[in-house]
């Protein structure tokens, strides 16, 4: 049994995930973070929602820390 591990990632940080999305694009912003991850693909613009444990499952790395001032915020 591998030990979930919890990625410290906000809102506005840059994730890469091991699987491309089918647009090709792998890289993704996410746009909410709680129970559930809302990740968009910053190559379609396409907005996904994982689940916190298919997300940690699915993170390849993390690449950018956004500044946590100012998160470019999104509601919905
Ligand atoms: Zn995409």
């Amino acid at each position: 049994m591998a030990p979930i591990t919890l990625t410290p990632i906000a809102v506005g940080d840059l994730v890469e995930l091991r699987k491309p999305h089918p647009c090709g694009g792998r890289e993704w912003m996410v746009v909410r973070v709680g129970a559930d991850i809302g990740l968009r693909c910053t190559r379609c613009q396409r907005r996904v929602l994982l689940p916190r444990r298919e997300f940690e499952r699915r993170l390849a790395r993390l690449m950018h820390h956004a500044q946590r001032t100012e998160a470019p915020l999104e509601t919905s």
